[in-house]
């Protein structure tokens, strides 16, 4: 089965389990015990739908009336949409106050500027935007949309750098999702951090990718960034400088990449970041050192990517909470609704607890898919 049959078998398969998880009403029965106090709900990109058929990081955007849609939807449910600062006071105050949500949304992308923020301002939705900062100043490496720019444009990549060595051809559809999840194979986990920069450099310098062009095309400039930290509606979050997998680096290099992030933060806005979410924040990324650390820095709370809600154990772990991920492929009440109560992480981590099967855990996890 190729790649691409193989998602959108997965795909249809997981949106029949939230319909199923839905008409059983099976999430229903487990909410009580599953949807715990809130949740903090991530997202990338908000963009209208793309018609190209390569679209390799779908996942990591909505549209912006899905966006509307699962505000009002979430509200509609009686969840209050909350200021970050407003959440964590509530999880420290203790748990089942009252239900509430939180909106975040990570990288800095501009789309959040353009069209997030007029439907989050129409609607009065606080939200938090985790800034990259070397991606505002242009001087690090969106290399995972390089990476999707070099395999739609080109028949062919040489790569010269690394372990990987030879040309992987990418001329059909196909063999572009098999490339392009190689690549993010190779470059996000068997190299490191800095191999993995110089590789999509050159990369980019091969065939005629102007990084910082992307960038600009991509992100908010500090200018966007002051207009809406200018809104009390809006709170400016951390995400490191170089979007680094901190716990790949040394305890050194993790920390530098945590406070240059902070401090630029500050010098451009004014302010120091009070909250912080962890670039991929998948277990690869995260881990205890970096926590202490952040909490040690003066950080409130940090986010991870740990598909899950908030619950009574998130209070005593506000340096690694769980967010849900609005995933662009799921864009439906269902999902929405299965989401709110919980069931859908709580049968995930039990169906990783008792398969311990690397090859379940790696099918089933395609619904908490790579986030960046
Ligand atoms: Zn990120």
């Amino acid at each position: 089965m190729t790649g691409r049959i193989l998602m959108n078998t997965r795909q249809k398969v997981f949106q029949s389990g939230f319909k199923l998880l839905n008409i059983s009403g099976l999430g229903r029965f487990m909410a009580p015990m599953t949807q715990g106090c809130g949740a903090v709900f991530m997202m990338h990109h908000i963009t209208p739908p793309r018609t190209d058929t390569f679209q390799p990081n779908r996942h990591l955007a909505i549209t912006p009336e899905f966006l509307r849609f699962a505000v009002n939807r979430i509200r509609s449910k009686g969840y209050e949409i909350l200021h970050l600062d407003e959440a964590i006071d509530q999880l420290k105050m203790g748990y089942g106050r009252k239900r509430y949500a939180v909106l975040t949304f990570d990288d800095g992308y501009k789309d959040n500027l353009e069209q997030a923020y007029p439907v989050l301002k129409e609607l009065g939705a606080p939200f938090t935007v985790f800034v990259t900062s070397g991606l505002i100043d242009r001087t690090s490496e969106l290399w995972w949309l390089a990476i999707e720019r070099l395999v739609a444009a080109n028949s062919e990549l040489v790569i010269t750098e690394g372990s990987e060595k030879g040309p992987i051809s990418c001329a059909t559809p196909e063999e572009k999702d098999r490339c392009y999840e190689h690549l993010m194979d190779v470059l996000g986990r068997e190299v490191g951090e800095e191999e993995q920069r110089a590789i999509v450099r050159a990369l980019a310098a091969r065939y005629g990718l102007d990084l910082t062009a992307l960038a600009d095309e991509y992100m908010m400039t500090w200018d966007d960034l002051r207009q809406l930290a200018a809104d009390p509606l809006v709170t400016i979050g951390a995400h490191t400088h170089d979007h680094y997998a901190l716990a790949r680096l040394s305890a050194e290099a993790a920390e530098g990449d945590i406070d240059h992030g902070a401090h630029r933060i500050e010098q451009e806005l004014g302010l120091r970041p009070k909250h912080f979410a962890y670039p991929y924040g998948k277990p690869y990324s995260v881990c205890d050192r970096d926590a202490e650390y952040l909490e040690h820095a003066g950080f409130a709370s940090a986010l991870t990517t740990f598909p899950g809600v908030l619950n009574s154990t998130s209070a005593k772990t506000p340096m690694k909470l769980p967010r849900v991920s609005l995933n662009g492929r799921f864009q439906t009440s269902d999902t929405l609704d299965q989401y709110l109560t919980g069931a859908p992480f709580a049968l995930y981590r039990a169906a990783s607890w008792l398969t311990g099967s690397l090859r379940f855990t790696s099918s089933f996890s395609h619904l908490f898919p790579s986030t960046r």
